[in-house]
């Protein structure tokens, strides 16, 4: 029996699949979902996720996520529940592995810098910029620009989109003016990288010293899991123990997820992925029980980690550096090295002299890795570094 045989008729299937925008022979040896998953891992945006971070600056300690290893925890996350719902766990695994390309260096501060800086030009999200990734801007392939994805891994990369810019996208942003849902695999995505950050921030918050334990311990997912580890193992060393609470979380969380998705899939019966589409709601979801837990803590974390003073200043750094990094080169484009000009007169033939630039600029800030901002900051303002 193939694997496509072996999946459940509301998968997306290569026979469901909308396929390419450019027409390709079909690959040898692997699916469809199988290259775009190998394209993915394959590009150069990938490659610069290692040095990318989302809480920590890159050079703050080896043992900290960098962007690399967070898309690879929700990879493993996503490819589990797929496979046990009988989902695409390739598509699963092509779409949590590209869905952080787009991000900026230095995570959400650098995100809202360059928001900031876009503000007149269209604005900047890293949703959409994931998407300009695959869709444009890797130059790898002879016949065209991007990876030429399939519909849809490029619909489970485009997480959220402002309905302002969903027109302008084609049949990739129809669903949020329509109110479809996405495929199964796409909700997923979302739900598998939502466990891996709250609980892998909860582990490198502890580590760096700036989550208290004690106040953890008022969050009823943690309590609960360390509770039963502390009866368990009173000797256990610090390390472990918190470990095992986390190992334990996930374990709760993904548990959940599988349950509770299978009953609302038991319950809606669709009978294929335009059914999924059509159905009011995500099928894909947490009880509400555990929704509840999840959501209070991402609210705890965004209290005590994302606004703790330490991250609070290396955010203010972060914001600096791509302000004055934009600043400098929309001032003077003649700072921008050729390659990040090569498509200045088409995309002004197509936005305008000023808008084309700002984007050129945006693109360039939004592919640097943590430490190639700072390199490009010191060489930009630095007297004694050179250019
Ligand atoms: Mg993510």
């Amino acid at each position: 029996m193939s694997r496509e045989a072996e999946l459940a008729p509301y998968a997306v299937t290569q026979a469901q699949s909308r396929g390419r925008q450019r027409v390709e022979t079909a690959p040898h040896y692997r699916s469809e979902f199988q290259r775009d998953r190998d394209r993915v891992i394959h590009s150069k945006a990938f490659r610069r996720l290692e040095y990318k971070t989302q809480v920590f600056v890159n050079h703050e300690g080896d043992l900290f996520r960098t962007r690399l290893t967070h898309s690879l925890e929700v990879a493993q996350l996503a490819r589990s529940v797929a496979r046990s719902l009988r989902l695409n766990e390739d598509l699963s695994e092509a779409i949590t592995l590209a869905h952080d390309l787009g991000h900026t260096p230095f995570g959400h501060a650098g995100q809202t810098a360059l928001n900031t800086c876009m503000h007149d030009y269209g604005g900047f999200e890293h949703n959409l910029q994931s998407l300009r990734v695959v869709d444009t801007l890797e130059e790898k392939y002879p016949d065209f620009d991007g990876l030429n994805l399939l519909f849809e891994t490029r619909e489970g990369i485009l997480k959220h989109c402002p309905l302002s810019k969903a027109g302008a996208l084609g049949e990739v942003g129809a669903r949020f003016l329509t109110g479809q849902q996405p495929s199964l695999e796409a909700q997923l995505a979302n739900l598998a990288d939502e466990i891996a950050y709250n609980n892998h921030d909860v582990d490198d918050g502890l580590r760096a010293g700036l989550l208290d334990l004690a106040a953890l311990r008022s969050q009823p997912l943690f309590a609960e899991h360390d509770r039963a580890v502390c009866q368990r193992w009173p000797q256990l060393s610090l390390k472990r123990q918190i470990s095992e609470t986390i190992r334990r979380m996930i374990n709760a969380q993904l548990i959940d997820l599988i349950e509770t998705s299978r009953a609302r899939l038991a319950a809606a019966q669709p009978t294929d992925l335009a059914a999924v589409r059509h159905h009011p709601q995500p099928l894909i979801s947490f009880s509400d029980g555990m929704l509840a837990q999840h959501r209070a803590l991402k609210a705890f974390l965004h209290e005590h980690l994302y606004q703790h003073y330490r991250v609070h200043r290396m955010s203010t750094k972060a914001q600096r550096i791509i302000s004055q990094l934009f600043a400098a080169l929309m001032a003077d484009p003649g700072l921008l090295p050729p390659s990040a000009r090569e498509h200045q007169a088409t995309w002004a033939a197509q936005w305008g002299t000023d808008t084309a630039q700002a984007r050129g600029v945006a693109d360039y800030i939004a592919g640097m890795t943590d430490r190639y901002a700072i390199a490009e900051y010191e060489r930009l303002f630095n007297a004694t570094t050179l250019p």
